[in-house]
């Protein structure tokens, strides 16, 4: 499998080099080729296979012969070593749980992967990469978490001070050794710009060799369509297709489930949930795509302006708008509703949804609404407990901080201040 840049200005390459280099050296997203197709009768009877087979037979087409079997096969499950619960809210909604890994969001799947992926590339004598990451929330936890330890991968996360909840900060910027983190005076779209401008530097990519571990990056993108398998090995009703809400900022996450469904995945629908950061739902709305500057939200993990992967999605239908809103349908949510969500759904079902989770939830029932003999579930993209004050407060109680994140309250904080500027990035990545 060979990768294009979507700028089509740089030559093609493998996922070792798509993965190594983030970005095409023309600044555009690298997209494979073709997409694979997994065979019908395996899905019809996914049922027969356990996880890591499945997930072998997903990922292989993409990573080629550039890692062995063997070490691909410990890869994926490593990857995916923790449980992906289909959990029924009521009748037509289900909540797939994608925050059972050691930092309690989906993000731990992208970045357990790609940290493994640049370990095996890195034994091979690529020299150091460092990465740099610029985080909202989830993504440093994740990434911090994923390449702890990782030799020959130095990590770099930026994220915006006082606009991260305390487990997120503490995730990110209590793991020492190869991570480190950058408190920057600004918002997450500064610090994305920051790191933007790192990427295109001419002197830091002669100094450094670069990567990027946000959801541009192929193999931090690619192994998120894993769950979306995982859901439907647990779908009951196999005669009927489930609709799937995505909570989006980025639009990583769906456009991963979008591959698997061309992939052949049985998917009825798709529904971009967003919060009041919508360029997408406009665009789905209207035909019309603008670029917006990011508003901070309780859904802060989704407050991005100017999502990097809806290029990504063009490519995928061919940029043909009305074939992309046959499959996708987006929605907003404004905070209100989200926390309304979260109470309506405490209090009714017992469930305990996240922000994020909960701008999903809000969809999928409007869309339901229209299509009462349609069924979905929503992915639960963080735990609730990385939202304390938000969720809280709606539901009236304290939610439990699970044992495995408990021991972050007895960390130190380790973080390096820095303004939101990129000659301050520069002259640190140079000169320590
Ligand atoms: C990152 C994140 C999202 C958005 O995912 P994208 O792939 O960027 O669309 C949604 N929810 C949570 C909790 C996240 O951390």
């Amino acid at each position: 499998m060979h990768y294009y840049s979507l700028n089509k200005q740089a030559p093609n390459v493998s996922f070792r080099e798509a993965t190594i280099q983030g970005q095409a050296p023309d600044k555009g997203l690298y997209f494979p080729e073709t997409i694979p197709t997994v065979d019908p009768l395996i899905i019809k009877n996914c049922n027969d296979y356990t996880r890591e087979e499945l997930a072998m037979l997903v990922m292989q087409p993409y990573v080629g012969d550039t890692i062995d079997e063997k070490s691909l096969f410990r890869i994926v499950s490593e990857t995916i070593g923790f449980d992906f619960p289909l959990v029924k809210v009521n009748e037509q909604i289900s909540s797939l749980e994608l925050f059972h890994g050691p930092t309690l969001a989906f993000k731990d799947v992208g970045a357990r992967f790609m940290s493994r992926c640049l370990g095996y590339f890195s034994q091979q004598a690529t020299g150091k990469v460092t990465v740099l990451v610029a985080t909202s929330g989830d993504t440093g936890g994740a990434v911090a978490n994923g390449f702890l330890g990782v030799e020959g991968v130095e990590v770099v996360i930026l994220y915006p001070s006082g606009k991260v909840s305390p487990v997120q900060e503490l995730q990110l910027t209590t793991c020492g050794q190869n991570i480190k983190a950058l408190e920057v005076s600004g918002s997450f779209d500064d610090c994305q710009a920051m790191v933007k401008d790192a990427f295109m530097d001419t002197d830091l990519n002669k100094a450094l060799q670069l990567t990027s571990a946000n959801s541009i990056n192929v193999a931090r993108w690619l192994p998120q369509q894993l769950y979306y398998f995982f859901a439907y090995q647990q779908w009951q009703d196999k005669e009927q297709a489930p609709v799937i809400a995505v909570p989006s900022g980025n639009f990583g996450n769906i456009c991963a489930g979008l591959l698997a469904h061309i992939s052949g995945l049985p998917v009825k629908h798709f529904i971009a949930a967003c919060n009041v950061n919508d360029a997408v739902p406009e665009y789905l709305r209207t035909g019309n795509y603008a670029a917006k500057t990011a508003v901070p939200t309780i859904s802060n993990a989704m407050d991005v302006g100017s999502p990097s992967n809806f290029i990504r999605i063009m490519e995928l239908f061919g940029n043909k708008y009305e074939t992309i809103r046959e499959k996708i349908s987006g929605y907003t949510v404004t905070d209100e509703t989200t926390r309304q969500t979260i109470a309506d759904v405490y209090h009714q079902y017992g469930y305990i949804l996240d922000p994020h989770g909960a701008v999903a939830y809000h969809a999928l029932q409007e869309y339901l609404s229209g299509h009462p003999r349609e069924a979905g579930f929503i992915l639960e993209t963080a735990h609730p407990v990385k939202f304390p004050d938000t969720v809280e407060a709606m539901i009236g109680k304290k939610i439990e901080v699970p044992a495995s994140a408990q021991h972050l309250f007895g960390l130190e904080k380790k973080s390096i201040s820095m303004k939101a500027s990129f000659a301050d990035l520069k002259e640190w990545l140079l000169n320590g």
